[in-house]
């Protein structure tokens, strides 16, 4: 199986779950930082056109299908992609192998008062588990010296970072090198959903691979961002194509 697919000038890795999460732990294990990213087809178009991001992704060590969208592309252009690999559920199983394995962990994002609602339900879901420090996503320039201190002293394993494609991506890439920790993955809405702030399509959609169209009429002011989705589709068509 080719370990890479590329879909419109992004590299994406073509592996499972569980392969995903081994390569996690091995990150873990070789105690140097490394990045993971999650795309989806919102993401890819967003890199069309910045170039900082789309070097970031390229250069990430491991890029997972997140979406339906990207997996789609890679079985239109002749991959055999098994699964999607979405963000959220990759975050489930890495906190599930950090309550029996020890890893520590650092919450950075999302809203005042959500991520530590967040951490609350991790701790509960996953008895055991070392949330070392929490720290929502909303600061200035002037509080990021501080909140770098704070990660680092917190010793994490692994870093997730919820504050958004593409600052999420953006922000672990400056700073992976002077934080060093082992693993640090950009995980968007995931602590939201960990808050029940917001709610996951039901297992049906999941599978049946529409969980795009819950999105979009749970929170229909994502219209606009979510239009990346056909226009993504359209780009990949007319790329073969061509
Ligand atoms: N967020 C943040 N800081 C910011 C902007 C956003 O912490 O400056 C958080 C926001 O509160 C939300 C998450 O980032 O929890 C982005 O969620 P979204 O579902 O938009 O993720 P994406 O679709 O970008 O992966």
């Amino acid at each position: 199986m080719t370990d890479k697919v590329t879909v419109l000038d992004i590299g994406i890795h073509n592996i499972t779950m569980t392969e995903a999460v081994n390569r996690a732990e091995n990150f873990i294990a070789k105690k140097v930082p490394h990045l993971i990213a999650t795309a989806n087809a919102e993401m890819v178009m967003m890199a069309q056109t910045d170039s900082e991001l789309a070097t970031i992704l390229n250069t990430a060590d491991l890029v997972v299908p997140d979406g339906a969208g990207v997996v789609w592309a890679a079985r239109h252009h002749g991959y055999t992609m098994p699964e999607r690999v979405a963000g959220y559920d990759l975050v489930q199983r890495l906190l599930a192998e950090a309550a029996v394995k020890g890893y520590r962990i650092y919450m950075f994002g999302s809203a005042p008062g959500i991520v530590e609602q967040a951490k609350q339900a991790a701790e509960q879901k996953y008895q055991g588990v070392q949330i070392v420090g929490t720290r929502n996503g909303y600061f200035t320039a002037q509080d990021e010296p501080a909140i770098i201190e704070h990660i680092k002293a917190s010793k994490p394993d692994i870093l997730l970072a919820a504050l958004g494609v593409p600052k999420q991506e953006k922000w672990l890439h400056k700073n992976l090198a002077a934080l060093n920790i082992p693993l640090a993955i950009g995980v968007g809405g995931s602590f939201d959903v960990m808050a029940g702030n917001v709610k996951r399509a039901p297992l049906w959609m999941q599978h049946a691979n529409i969980e795009w169209l819950y999105r979009l009429l749970s929170q229909p002011q994502r219209i606009i961002r979510m239009s990346a989705l056909p226009r993504f589709m359209l780009k990949v068509i007319a790329a073969k194509k061509g």
